[in-house]
């Protein structure tokens, strides 16, 4: 067999997208001793590490400082005046984006993996055409991971003027206003940084509340939260069409009201990267719509049973560990003999908000929706660090239990360090820990998560929908 596929075909795998999913797939399949052939056609690492989390979350810490000065104060320091330069965090991310991209290169050097610094598009299902030389390669087996792009929206008048994620992180200079259309995470998070950073900032969302799949009072708090800092949100409206006016842009809402701003942001989703890659050509099938997401049986495998695709192409949770969770279920599966599927159920999730969020589980809607009976923890307080600084926000903390197994079903945190602790309570949930493991828990004090292990009687219980 070894030598048939040695005879038959140039790689053993041919890895398509070097991104989250991409890299780990091609390093740990090369460092099995197979002969790994992969393509990125912009930087190594993907939209993670060059225009997704990691420059993300250094923003976020770059925009929490201004209020980390005024805490300060209440604790006996004075802080001077302080100033903020654009241009040195975005030279400082870059030299930090360029280290990783190059561990994730050496990486896949060691790994003896061939990289190829060029688009691919299959021509058939076993070969692969490098476009930025014309070369063909063939492979035993690919893999797609090509991750997603921004939905810039093309049917709005005036979308070319606007921003996305992809360009907010180089922008030449910081605008002093801006206007972000979305209500998801990455329409929040960066409403957050650009408003940490002094930016005058309005979202735009098309819903009621922001952050549409979150527990309803994760959503509530957090909007007053943001409000109360000074971002305007404005919901139940969309973008009609942006036109330029001079430096500045007016931004038409579906409401009747036009914003004049230095920059619009488009943040309303991500769209697979399914198109151009000839997946047509190699008989794989794409989900019908505009979405065109390449549909994967359990195992992550395609309608061709020799190309498998794993992340944010196959468009079901799209956030990195997912992408690398496929990606080694894949290597489990092909390489070890060990049938895997990818379990995506109690995803840990954080909004790196601010005020945060970390959520893993149901949440409260979800859970009345498919159990009879329900208890609700609940735990609204300052936490213990905005007492001297005299920071008026808020912490949540709060349990779903399932009122007859005493199943802890989700667990959701609002306020600082909220991810950390979804991580934790993460494992207790998977675990299938019952409230009752949660009580006989030690608490550590003094700390907000200790919330989690001393919430003794529910806050309500909903019996059959209704709350008693
Ligand atoms: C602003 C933002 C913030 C985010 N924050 C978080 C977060 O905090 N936590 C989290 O878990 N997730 C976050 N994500 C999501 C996360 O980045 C993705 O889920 C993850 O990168 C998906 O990995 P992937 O391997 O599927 O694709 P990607 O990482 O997108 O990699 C795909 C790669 O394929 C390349 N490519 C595409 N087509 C071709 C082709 N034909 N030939 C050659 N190369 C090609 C692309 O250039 C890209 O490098 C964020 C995303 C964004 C946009």
């Amino acid at each position: 067999m070894w030598s048939l596929t040695m005879a038959t075909y140039d790689y053993d795998l041919f890895v398509i997208g070097g991104g989250s999913g991409g890299v780990r797939a091609g390093r740990l399949a090369g460092a099995m001793g197979k002969r790994v052939g992969l393509a990125e056609e912009y930087r190594m690492g993907g939209t993670c590490v060059i225009r997704g989390c990691v420059p993300k979350k250094l923003y976020v810490y770059a925009s929490q400082f201004g209020e980390s000065f005024d805490d300060a104060a209440g604790y006996g320091w004075s802080v001077g005046t302080s100033t903020f330069d654009w241009r040195t965090l975005v030279d400082a991310k870059e030299k930090e984006i360029t280290r990783l991209e190059g561990l994730y290169r050496k990486g896949l050097e060691g790994s003896k993996v061939e990289i190829f610094a060029s688009r691919a598009e299959l021509v058939d299902a076993h070969t692969i055409e490098l476009k930025s030389t014309g070369q063909r390669v063939t492979a035993e087996r690919i893999l797609i991971a090509t991750g997603g792009r921004v939905n810039r929206n093309t049917s709005m008048p005036g979308h070319e003027y606007c921003i996305s994620s992809d360009e907010a992180f180089d922008l030449a200079e910081l605008p002093k206003s801006i206007v972000i259309a979305g209500g998801g995470y990455i329409a929040v998070e960066f409403a957050n940084i650009f408003h940490g950073l002094g930016v005058e900032t309005t979202l735009v969302y098309r819903g009621k509340e922001i952050l549409s799949r979150f527990d309803h009072d994760l959503r509530v708090l957090l909007s007053e939260a943001m409000t109360a800092k000074g971002i305007r949100i404005v919901t139940e409206a969309v973008f009609n069409a942006v036109r330029k006016e001079g430096d500045r842009l007016a931004v038409e809402l579906s409401n009747g009201e036009t914003l004049t701003v230095d920059q619009a942001m488009l943040a309303i989703g991500r769209l697979p990267n399914s198109e151009g890659v000839g997946l047509d050509k190699a008989g794989v099938a794409l989900s019908k719509g505009d979405h065109g997401a390449v549909i994967v049986d359990e195992y992550s495998r395609t309608s061709q049973p020799h190309i498998y695709a794993v992340g944010d192409v196959t468009d079901r949770v799209q956030l990195t560990p997912v992408a690398i969770h496929e990606a080694m279920c894949f290597l489990e599966t092909v390489y070890k003999d060990n049938p895997t599927r990818p379990d995506h159920d109690l995803i840990p999730t954080v909004v790196f908000s601010q005020p945060e969020i970390g959520t893993v589980g149901m949440s409260e809607d979800e859970a009345i929706k498919t159990y009879p009976e329900i208890e609700i923890y609940r735990a609204h307080f300052r936490p213990m660090k905005n007492t001297l600084s005299g920071r008026a926000d808020k912490m949540l903390m709060k349990l779903v239990v399932d009122g007859k197994s005493r199943k802890v079903l989700g667990a959701h945190i609002l306020g600082p360090d909220a991810g950390e602790m979804a991580q934790l309570i993460g494992i207790a949930l998977k675990a299938g820990a019952s409230k009752d493991d949660f009580d006989r828990t030690m608490a550590v004090h003094p700390s907000a998560a200790e919330e989690f292990v001393t919430m003794y009687n529910p806050t309500y219980r909903v019996v059959n929908g209704e709350r008693i």
